[in-house]
């Protein structure tokens, strides 16, 4: 649930009662069920907006600081249109190599000189807790998107936003994940906010060397969801209502020859999905390599390229609410 906001940034006061004003979006489980479904029914306004008139001036006079440690297409280029698209402005920063970071400057140092200038930061970063660690050193809220194998909280948001509007509801679902779910940080996220939802079973299908960590499967456990593991999709894709396609995160080995071993496991194709339910989806927080043939781009369960659009509206959403006009 939100705590106390941090300093607030807005030159007038009628808008401090929205959820997450002020506040730093870290991880998944700082949210409950019903911030989940304010960022959905948020995200759904945005959406109409959009579609009705393109840009409007929520934001007018709010800038983003968008700080990239690690390479990002649809993260940055969403939250960059998102602020845009509320009428705000943007820093991009996410060629760090060519900031102060490249001097060695410190991740305190650089949100430090960012809350100068901006109200509010997205950050991603290959460590985990990096996001955490910004945000105690940081007036201004910090949103993580993404800190190396940890969290990926607003991908995980717009996952759910995305399985709202393609299958009209977030309960009794039975939701598979696949590929590399060792490092794979949305479907860390994912698992963690499904616990949310009610009638919830969850299959993870991956090579053995890229199991589920237990840590999140200890935390799905505690809040009563059924979880199976196994290394092949047979027995599951015929009830799976949602198929999580993940890449396997090349730059996370140690070692090449590892990744090479896994890194074609599973492919998505027209012929294994036959197997499945008519009325399902198949999802990937993209880019996808090899794992979901192109042949199946076409296919109407296919929801990844609709699901980047998503990404849009939810983070919309979160800029609003976090400055305090949702
Ligand atoms: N774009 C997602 C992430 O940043 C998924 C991926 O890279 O495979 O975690």
């Amino acid at each position: 649930m939100p705590s106390k906001p941090k300093s607030p940034c807005l030159p007038f006061g009628d808008h401090k009662t929205a959820p997450w004003y002020g506040q730093d979006i870290l991880s998944v489980k700082q949210f409950s069920r019903t911030d989940m479904e304010y960022v959905i029914e948020v995200a759904h306004e945005m959406r109409i907006m959009v579609e009705r008139i393109g840009t409007f001036d929520l934001l007018k006079g709010k800038i983003l600081a968008n700080l990239f440690y690690e390479p990002s297409t649809r993260t940055s280029s969403s939250f960059m249109a998102a602020m845009e698209r509320l009428g705000g402005a943007v820093i991009p920063i996410s060629e760090v190599r060519y900031s102060s970071v490249a001097k060695g400057e410190s991740l305190p140092d650089t949100v430090r000189t960012l809350e100068c200038y901006a109200d509010v930061i997205v950050l991603r970063h290959p460590e985990v807790g990096a996001a955490a660690l910004a945000a105690k050193h940081c007036r201004k809220p910090i949103i993580n998107a993404g800190d190396g194998i940890g969290e990926h909280p607003t991908q995980a948001l717009l996952d759910t936003f995305t399985i709202h509007e393609e299958l009209g509801r977030l309960d009794n679902l039975n939701v598979t994940m696949l590929g590399d779910l060792k490092y794979g940080r949305t479907v860390h996220s994912l698992a963690r906010l499904l616990t949310l939802c009610s009638g919830i079973t969850l299959n993870y299908v991956s090579p053995d060397v890229l199991m589920m960590p237990q840590d999140v499967m200890d935390e799905v456990a505690e809040k009563g969801i059924p979880q199976t593991q196994q290394t092949t999709l047979k027995k599951v894709l015929p009830r799976t209502d949602v198929l999580y396609v993940t890449r396997v995160q090349k730059e996370r080995f140690e070692d090449v020859a590892d990744y090479d071993k896994v890194k074609s496991a599973y492919v998505i194709t027209p012929e294994v999905m036959k197997a499945a339910k008519k009325k399902m989806i198949v999802m990937h927080p993209l880019p996808r390599i090899t794992e979901i043939a192109l042949e199946f781009d076409d296919d109407p369960r296919a929801a990844y390229f609709r699901q980047m659009e998503y990404g849009l509206y939810v983070r919309m959403a979160l800029l609003a609410m976090v400055l305090g006009k949702a």
